[in-house]
């Protein structure tokens, strides 16, 4: 599997073990919070890499809807995540490192919200191809298919503003 890996599952495994790493180390990230918010960092970590590899074993053509669905899913799990580190440098227990690493992730570029569009590239009767502004990955559709609310690529919010 590992050729086929999207950059943001290579990136969210990279996270994962980054938020391992971190809140392991007791000088970092104190005992007394080890398991209420360290554990909580850790899991949350894991569960963006697993909802990412579910979503993309899920058929684009026949479930289109709950590979959004789960799209959706792993960038709450990146919104949580964000919000327990938020906590942890409040509470003085982790400074700047997992906000840097996080910061560099295309998974949590979604939740500060790129914003991209569809550009046509080609269409026939039956189908077309559309083209990330942001990736510029390209996304096969049969005609009656709507087109994804986030690239599965990149994770850019496809509302047709910004930076595209
Ligand atoms: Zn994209």
């Amino acid at each position: 599997m590992a050729d086929n890996d999207l950059k943001v599952i290579i990136k969210a495994k990279e996270l994962a073990r980054h938020s391992f790493k971190l809140t392991s180390n007791s000088n970092r990230f104190p005992k007394k919070y080890r398991h209420s918010l360290g554990d909580r960092i850790q899991l949350t970590s894991l569960d963006i890499y697993t909802t990412l590899t579910e979503a993309n074993r899920i058929n684009n053509k026949t479930a289109r809807n709950l590979r959004c669905d789960t799209i959706t899913k792993a960038i709450k799990h990146c919104d949580d995540l964000l919000f327990f580190i938020e906590l942890s440098m409040n509470l003085e227990l982790l400074f700047d490192y997992l906000k840097i690493i996080i910061r560099d992730q295309p998974t949590v570029d979604a939740v500060e919200v790129v914003h991209g569009r569809w550009r046509p590239v080609d269409h026939d009767g039956s189908w077309r191809v559309d083209m990330c502004s942001v990736c510029h990955r390209r996304m096969h559709y049969v005609d009656y298919d709507q087109p994804y609310q986030y690239c599965p690529n990149c994770g850019a919010k496809m509302d047709g503003d910004g930076n595209g």
